[in-house]
């Protein structure tokens, strides 16, 4: 599922766009500032993906702009300024969005979400609190506006948020070693270094692929199957499937990026030119993936056949239809 030859699945997941601290990595106040930039900068180009593709994604969630944090991410430092308000708070917002015009701030505290107060909101097992609060506000099943009760300095009040659906994914910045980016259907995580390194129109590839996975609920369909895609991934018919996985989810990904009005002819030139952008892995042997040179023709292919004006909105039925379709049956 991940951009590049490497399958782990993840396990942990978090919160939209918030980087998971690690004390090596942030430990000063210019560690912090460099990584809210880079969480900004992700969120914006996912929540512009999500959004403007909502009409193709079966599962939904309200785009806040809200990147939220908590303080169970932080260990000992759990006492930290930045939670005198709440244990869970606004580490930032993306400018323009509902949560920004609503008037809400970093550091402000949410209290309660939708009414239910955050101290009833028990983390599941190696869960940290902003995922529990992410899967209560996106896993609403109504389109209703959403209801935050924020704290800032000692006064509550309530704030309703009427933010436009989109794709629901947590998108999220990932510190320390791994794939260059990853998905496992729940959560889009792209390397803090990935991000930094790339412009925005390629970081918005990487997105995009991944966000594909999810629009084409690929961990949904392997699990159907019983297709591994961890350790036995390159063997077999897990090969096949997988590998039809990545080719559904490069061409599908010209389409993402075109309704969000991004040029999909950058997908070809993001394979071509990965060495020069500093990509690694791209180019490692793998039955899964093809190489570089024939992701690239794949797509120029999809864009001739199904999208000649590299413009959207597009609505790629064919591909969407393969959600219907069962991965490979057994050898
Ligand atoms: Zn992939």
């Amino acid at each position: 599922m991940s951009m590049f030859a490497s399958r782990t699945v993840v396990f942990a997941a978090a919160f939209l766009a918030t980087a998971l601290p690690s004390p090596a990595r942030a430990q000063s106040a210019d560690d912090w500032a460099r990584l809210e930039a880079q969480d900004l900068r992700l969120a914006a180009v996912a929540e512009r993906l999500q959004g403007a593709n909502a009409l193709l994604c079966n599962a939904l969630m309200p785009l806040t702009g809200l990147i939220l944090h908590s303080a169970d991410q932080y260990g000992t430092a759990s006492s930290n300024e930045r939670f005198r308000n709440s244990p869970l708070a606004i580490a930032s917002l993306l400018p323009g969005s509902p949560a920004a015009l609503a008037g809400l701030a970093p550091d402000d505290g949410v209290v309660a979400i939708d009414g239910v107060p955050v101290a009833d909101i028990a983390p599941e097992t190696g869960q940290r609190l902003r995922e529990a609060a992410f899967y209560r506000m996106a896993g609403r099943t109504s389109a209703a506006p959403l209801t935050l009760t924020v704290a800032r300095d000692g006064a509550q009040r309530q704030v309703v948020l009427d933010a436009p659906q989109g794709c629901r994914s947590l998108v999220e910045v990932l510190l320390g070693d791994g794939p260059m980016a990853r998905s496992d259907g729940k959560v889009i995580q792209v390397q803090y270094d990935t991000v930094e390194r790339l412009s925005d129109a390629h970081l918005a590839v990487v997105v995009a692929h991944e966000l594909a996975h999810t629009v084409l609920e690929h961990r949904r369909r392997k699990e159907a199957a019983g297709i591994d895609s961890g350790l036995l991934a390159e063997l077999g018919r897990n090969q096949r499937a997988n590998r039809e996985a990545e080719i559904e989810a490069d061409r599908l990904a010209v389409h993402l990026l075109a309704n969000a009005g991004y040029d999909p002819a950058t997908m070809p030139d993001f394979f071509r030119n990965a060495p020069t952008l500093g990509i690694r892995g791209l180019a490692l042997p793998s039955f899964v993936y093809p190489s570089p040179e024939a992701r690239a023709e794949l797509v120029e292919r999809e864009l001739a056949l199904y999208l000649p004006s590299h413009r959207g909105p597009s609505w790629p039925g064919h591909l969407l239809a393969r959600r219907d379709v069962a991965f490979s049956a057994a050898d």
